[in-house]
């Protein structure tokens, strides 16, 4: 995990109270599978899934906010109890707002995980922005904090124990 600025992260990371996450690229590696019928797999890491389960055991609530539509996020999404998923979000920012706005959360309060372009705008509104390892330049730009693992490589459950260690901290000096 690297700052891709010089401000220390940590007092924004114990804030987050919402996690926006982009599904392909970032839960996943990128890459679609194609069947005969279409759309056939995505590949999940499962020490995401488990960082997930302890930012919602934690308070934290995630949101998954994607540009396309597949069964296999939907599917995951549930395994893993997540309520907030947005399929075949073209406008990532406003979508982010109306759910913020839904769940009384500030900006400031939330952090997005994101790979590509569609997610730079969502990345410059937010408290806390973190791009993949292997995410576009455009989007390690727009980052504070780049990961060191790549996307579906573990970055999702990097970027958890980062906000949980945070919280932790936070709670400990007080
Ligand atoms: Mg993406």
């Amino acid at each position: 995990m690297s700052a891709a600025t010089a401000s220390p992260p940590a007092d924004a990371a114990a804030r987050v109270r919402l996690l926006v996450l982009d599904v392909d690229g970032v839960m996943t590696d990128g890459r679609l599978y194609y069947g005969p019928r279409g759309e056939a797999l995505k590949v999940f890491h499962v020490r995401d899934g488990l960082g997930l389960k302890l930012l919602a055991a934690a308070g934290i609530t995630v949101a998954v906010v994607s540009g396309r539509r597949s069964a296999m996020t939907a599917k995951r999404c549930r395994e893993l109890g997540v309520r907030h998923l947005l399929q075949g979000i073209e406008d990532k920012l406003a979508a982010f707002h109306r759910l913020r706005g839904r769940l009384g959360v500030s900006s400031g309060e939330c952090a997005c995980v994101g790979d590509d372009l569609p997610d730079v705008p969502l990345m410059r509104e937010v408290g806390l922005s973190f791009a993949v390892a292997d995410a576009h330049p455009q989007a390690r730009s727009a980052a504070r904090v780049i990961t060191q693992l790549p996307g579906g490589g573990g970055a999702v459950r990097e970027v958890c124990d980062y906000l949980l260690e945070a919280r932790r901290h936070a709670a400990a000096v007080k």
